[in-house]
């Protein structure tokens, strides 16, 4: 599959792996918005959360949890924000859904 996300879960395309489970896969962004700045995917592909379904329930709930240790793992004991972007308006560029773990600054609001 042409996924660029697929790719760096395959290990094809390399990247800085932060945590893997059967279900589950972050990596540091290659391009990072803030001090600590981490992608949580879904081995799935699912290409937006609108093309989500029921039956992805427990699996959009484990990417939260996934985040929450991750944040934990990085000190961020003063906050951080998870950010899901879902389709182009929003700003989603890879179409493979994905948590942004964004953290280790002061966050604004609302967002651009
Ligand atoms: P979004 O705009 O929500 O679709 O987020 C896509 C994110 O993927 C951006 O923050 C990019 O910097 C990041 N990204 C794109 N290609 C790579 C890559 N090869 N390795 C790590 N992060 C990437
Ligand atoms: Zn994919």
């Amino acid at each position: 599959m042409d996924c660029i996300f697929c790719k760096i879960i395959a290990g094809t395309i390399p990247s800085k792996k932060l945590y893997e489970d059967d279900r589950a896969f972050a990596f540091a962004d290659i391009d990072p918005k803030a001090p600590v700045h981490v992608l949580i995917v879904p081995k799935k592909h699912i290409p937006s959360l609108a093309e989500a379904e029921s039956g992805d329930e427990a699996l959009l709930g484990h990417l939260q949890l996934v985040a929450k240790q991750l944040a934990a793992e990085h000190n961020l004991s003063n906050g951080y924000r998870t950010v899901l972007n879902s389709g182009e308006e929003a700003g989603q560029t890879v179409f493979h859904l994905h948590l942004h773990l964004i953290g280790g600054r002061q966050m604004n609001w609302p967002p651009g």
